[in-house]
């Protein structure tokens, strides 16, 4: 299964990134089964590490927003400032949604990368992107 991901969204989830940089960003991707209509950002509530946690009211205004708008989370995106773009350990750990695509941009050598992963289980697998 591809994860449909306009070049606009891409585009957000990098500039938010930068942003954030040198903390992780992490945001929610919503919409109706695999395609992706509306980026919203959410505060790391966590500092000065290799890790994020997303902002709990933030993340209740958002539901409320996508029910309203008859969407539901597609993704979940975080950034990785320093390292490659795949799931770390804690990543993987965390990951209580099988349904969900995990998205990651890494800022490594200033050059933004986006990937796309399902896991399962422990198990990771890498999505492709349509970004048409
Ligand atoms: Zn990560």
């Amino acid at each position: 299964m591809k994860l449909s991901l306009k070049k606009t969204h891409i585009a957000e989830i990098i500039e938010h990134a930068k942003r954030d940089f040198p903390n992780e960003a992490c945001g929610l991707l919503a919409g109706k089964g695999r395609k992706v209509s509306k980026v919203y950002r959410m505060s790391n509530t966590e500092r000065g590490g290799m890790r994020y946690s997303m902002a709990l009211k933030e993340q209740f205004d958002a539901a409320r927003d996508m029910r309203s708008q008859n969407m539901e989370i597609v993704g979940i995106y975080h950034s990785h400032p320093n390292v490659r773009p795949y799931p770390s350990f804690r990543d993987i750990q965390r990951a209580m949604h099988p349904e969900c695509s995990y998205v990651i941009v890494s800022l490594i050598n200033g050059m933004p990368e986006v990937r796309s992963f399902r896991i399962i289980k422990g198990m990771v697998t890498e999505e492709e992107i349509d970004a048409g």
